[in-house]
């Protein structure tokens, strides 16, 4: 016998997970197929997002990736710009924004992102959750097969299912790394043995084995268990906030209701048909109020609306709607908090691009060689070994080259007299700094030095200079 959910209880639902039963096993969801406005919106919706996240990395501008997030090179290119290690703080302003703009985001509107354009619930509800009704069939026919002995049909309809989810989730791991490391990269890693790459092999493998453990048995538990936003909500949230909402001032006392009972015995709009709950993918009741749990997807304003429909009672007794606008009848969008965040966002936005604007486009780090001091020359000069790190964020080919500040040092470039970066590249070399002994005033000085385009100055660079004073 199926144990009771004390998640539905509305005395008890705070204290529980609408996904664990009273004896503490997973209470596995077997969410209703839902049809409705909303769901056919989410599913048009849903293709068009799901074609750019396959499109994204193949999209190029001017031969480089749109989008690349490489964090292994720690290179990163959105929306075209590139990123390197060096705008580490142009990558946390970007953040920051996006962090603002997520709040504001949920302070006004709710979890609407999480219902409509996020990636698990779009590959869990609109690809995964669809071929499995395809499959198994709906809610009912899925828990009988569960249920069921393995028999011919099971394995049959199991085999199945688990086959195109594997390929769907080796799909979603190839698209992930192609996100991190590159398109060509990844044809590299599937088109030659795995010991030419073990590396990227091992990653593909890891993420499309996350992506099978995730659609195919960790489903809602990512956004109620794993996922911070879902969990930060009661933060985020207040009355004024629009979610999925469940209209108890005109659907309570609940209860069926039959026409001709209706002048005798009259009751709210919720006929407790139980629908709402029986298609709620996250398992729970939202006639109890907000939830955590709640990923706004709308499967309840969908079914609740074809009930109405069906009383002839009006549509949206599930709705979109604030608890202001259901207790007390307003809705105010633009109170104090939505103007806080808006002028923090305005702030963030702007500090962000002066520092785009202001960025340098060749950067160069100099550190001396690890584990040297000075060396001496045959000559009675002395020299210092150092390392530079130049990285070229522009399109074209850099030609660069160093001078000393300091009178009578000199620079000597190890190789070539001067570095050529190619576009969007970093390129590691060495140099010495060379002075005569008998002009060495102190055992360490302070060094500056010129880095230098086309003669022109582009940065300088300080460093310091180690050798023994001569004795006089
Ligand atoms: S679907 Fe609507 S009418 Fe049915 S129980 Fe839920 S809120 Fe009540
Ligand atoms: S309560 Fe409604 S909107 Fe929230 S997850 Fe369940 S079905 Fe979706």
């Amino acid at each position: 016998m199926a144990k009771k959910n004390p998640h539905l209880d509305p005395n008890t639902f705070r204290d529980s997970l609408g996904t664990v039963r009273d004896d503490g096993k997973r209470n596995w969801v077997y969410p209703k197929k839902v049809s409705g406005i909303f769901y056919r919106y989410r599913t048009y919706l849903s293709w068009l997002l799901l074609a750019i996240l396959f499109a994204g990395p193949f999209i190029t501008v001017e031969g480089r990736p749109w989008l690349l997030f490489n964090i292994f090179e720690r290179k990163f290119i959105i929306f075209g710009a590139v990123f390197w290690p060096q705008d580490t703080h142009l990558l946390i302003f970007l953040l920051l924004i996006l962090f603002v703009f997520i709040i504001l985001f949920t302070v006004v509107f709710g979890r609407v992102w999480c219902g409509w354009a996020c990636p698990q619930t779009l590959f869990m509800e609109m690809v995964f959750r669809k071929i499995e009704y395809l499959i198994e069939g709906d809610a009912n026919q899925q828990r009988k097969l569960n249920e069921a002995p393995w028999n011919s049909e099971k394995i049959w309809k199991k085999g199945l299912k688990i086959t195109v989810f594997g390929l769907i989730s080796l799909a979603i791991g190839h698209l992930v790394m192609a996100y991190l490391i590159g398109v060509e990269q990844v044809l590299d890693i599937v088109t030659q043995p795995p010991s030419a790459h073990m590396a990227g092999f091992m990653g593909l493998v890891a993420f499309s084995g996350i992506f099978m453990f995730i659609f195919t048995w960790f489903r809602e538990q990512a956004c109620i268990v794993v996922c911070p936003y879902g969990r930060l909500q009661g933060v985020f949230l207040d009355n004024n906030s629009i979610n999925v909402m469940y209209d108890y001032v005109r659907g309570e006392p609940r209860g069926p209701i039959r026409k001709n009972q209706i002048e005798t015995n009259p009751k709210g709009d919720c006929v407790d048909c139980n629908l709402c709950v029986q298609v709620c993918p996250t398992g729970i009741d939202i006639r109890n109020g907000i939830q955590m749990e709640c990923v706004n997807c709308t499967a309840c304003i969908d079914v609740c609306d074809e009930v109405m429909v069906k009383v002839d009672r009006p549509k949206g007794l599930i709705r979109y709607a604030s608890e202001n606008s259901v207790k007390e009848g307003f809705q105010k969008l633009i109170t104090g908090r939505v103007k806080a965040y808006s002028v923090v966002l305005v702030l963030l936005v702007v500090g962000f691009i002066a520092l785009i604007a202001t960025r340098d486009e060749l950067s160069a780090t100099v550190t001396r060689f690890p584990g040297m001091t000075y060396q001496m020359r045959d000559n009675g000069t002395v020299s210092n070994l150092y390392q530079i790190i130049l990285i070229n964020k522009t399109f074209e080919s850099q030609t660069v080259d160093l001078q000393s500040l300091a009178p009578g040092m000199d620079v000597e470039i190890l190789g070539d007299q001067v570095w050529v970066l190619e576009p969007q590249s970093k390129l590691e070399g060495r140099f010495f700094l060379v002075q005569d002994q008998q002009e060495v005033l102190t055992p360490q000085q302070k060094v500056k030095l010129s880095l230098r385009h086309e003669g022109q100055e582009i940065d300088e660079i300080n460093t310091s200079f180690m050798a023994p004073v001569a004795e006089k």
